[in-house]
C-alpha cells in the first residue's frame, strides 16, 4: 500500500494551561516543562500545507518563538490557539510573526465565558488582546468556541461580533476524547443546539464571503455530528494530518477515547517523521482509523478532507447559497 502524503498537523506544545475549562481537563494533567518536545525535536517534519499549535496553553512555553521559527521551516500557514491568558507574549510573537494567526478560544460573551473557561476576566485578556492585534494589521485572527447547551445562544453573539470586527470564526461542538481527559461531556438538548447551529448557518450562507459559506457546510456537519449521525465525509485521520503530542507520540487525531481505541503511530523523538509515518504501526492505526465507530467532526481533521474531496462540500455550497440568495431556508440534507 502506498505512503500518503499528509497536508495538516497540529502540535500540541503543552498540557499545561492556566485555565479551568469546565469540558476540558488538560489543566488537572500538566506535564512536565522538562519533558515537552523542542524545537529540535521537529527537525524531520514534511512540508505541510497547514501547522496548528496548541495545548494546553501554548504560550505558557518559554521557546515559543523557536518553535514558530521551526516550523515556519515545514509551512507557510501556522495558527495558534491560545485563550490569550498570556497577552503580552502573544503580541510579541505577533509582532515577530506578524502572517501568524491567532485563534482565541472563547466560549461566549463575558459571564459566560468565564464561568465555562473557569478564569473570571479571561473573556476581557482574550478580547482585548484580538483587538491589539487587529490595530496592529495582523490579519489571521478570531474567535473559536466549543459549543454545548450552556453557551449555543452565545455562539451566536460572538458570530455576529466577529462580524462586525472583522474576525475569523470557527467553532466544534462539546465532545470527549483522551485529550481532554473527559468521557461525561453531553450536550443534553441536541434540539436547542442544533437550531442555533442552524441559524449560524443561514447567516454564514448570507456572507458574501466563499470561505463563510464553507464554514457554514461544516456547521451543518456538527448538527449532524450533534444528532448522532454518520459522519459527511470519510475520516482520513492519520493520512491527511496528524498530531503530535507534549511528549512527541504522533497520534492519527485528539478525538480518539480509551474506551474505543487509542494509538500512536510512533515517537518524533525515536524514528524521524518519514520512518515512522512509513511504518507498520502507521499502516495498522489507519486500518483502526476507517473503522472507528466516534464519526466526530472536528477542524482539525475534516478541513483536510474537505480539500480533498472538495466537490461535495461545494455541491452543497453551490445548492445551498443558490436556495439563501432565494430566501429558502438551508436544506438539511447533505451529500456522502
Ligand atoms: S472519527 Fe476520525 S477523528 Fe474521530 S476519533 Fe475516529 S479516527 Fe479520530
Amino acid at each position: 500500500m502506498s505512503v500518503p502524503t499528509p497536508t495538516d498537523a497540529s502540535i500540541i506544545l503543552t498540557y499545561r494551561c492556566p485555565m479551568r475549562c469546565r469540558m476540558c481537563n488538560i489543566w488537572q494533567h500538566p506535564t512536565d516543562r522538562n519533558d515537552e518536545i523542542k524545537a529540535s525535536d521537529l527537525r524531520s517534519l514534511p512540508r505541510l500545507k497547514f501547522i496548528n499549535l496548541t495545548g494546553g496553553e501554548p504560550f505558557v512555553r518559554d521557546d515559543i518563538e523557536e518553535i514558530v521559527e521551526e516550523c515556519y521551516r515545514h509551512t507557510k500557514r501556522i495558527v495558534i490557539s491560545t485563550s490569550g491568558w498570556y497577552d503580552s507574549k502573544v503580541i510579541e510573537l505577533a509582532k515577530r510573526f506578524p502572517d501568524i494567526g491567532i485563534r482565541l478560544s472563547l466560549e461566549g460573551m463575558q459571564a459566560v465565558n468565564d464561568e465555562l473557561r473557569g478564569r473570571s476576566g479571561g473573556f476581557e485578556k482574550g478580547f482585548n488582546t484580538l483587538l491589539t492585534l487587529r490595530d496592529m494589521g495582523v490579519k489571521d485572527i478570531g474567535f473559536g468556541c466549543t459549543v454545548s447547551d450552556a453557551n449555543s445562544e452565545d455562539m451566536l453573539q460572538l458570530y455576529r461580533l466577529s462580524r462586525v470586527l472583522g474576525l475569523e470564526f470557527a467553532t466544534a461542538a462539546y465532545h470527549n476524547s483522551f485529550y481532554f481527559h473527559k468521557e461525561d461531556n453531553m450536550i443534553n438538548d441536541p434540539d436547542k443546539v442544533c437550531a442555533d447551529f442552524y441559524k449560524l448557518v443561514q447567516l454564514q450562507l448570507k456572507e458574501r464571503r466563499p470561505k463563510s459559506w464553507f464554514r457554514a457546510y461544516f456547521n451543518m456537519g456538527l448538527i449532524n455530528y450533534v444528532r448522532g449521525n454518520r459522519r459527511l465525509l470519510p475520516c482520513e485521520a492519520g493520512s491527511v494530518n496528524f498530531f503530535i503530542d507534549p511528549h512527541g507520540e504522533v497520534y492519527p487525531c485528539n478525538g480518539m477515547e480509551c474506551r474505543y481505541w487509542k494509538a500512536s503511530m510512533g515517537n518524533i523523538r525515536s524514528e524521524s517523521f518519514d520512518a515512522l509515518w512509513s511504518s507498520a504501526q502507521a499502516m495498522r492505526v489507519r486500518e483502526q482509523v476507517s473503522r472507528c465507530p466516534k464519526n466526530c467532526w472536528m477542524v482539525g481533521t475534516v478541513s483536510p478532507v474537505m480539500h480533498r474531496h472538495l466537490y461535495k462540500p461545494l455541491r452543497w455550497v453551490v445548492k445551498n447559497k443558490l436556495r439563501s440568495v432565494l430566501n429558502q431556508d438551508p436544506s438539511m440534507a447533505c451529500p456522502r
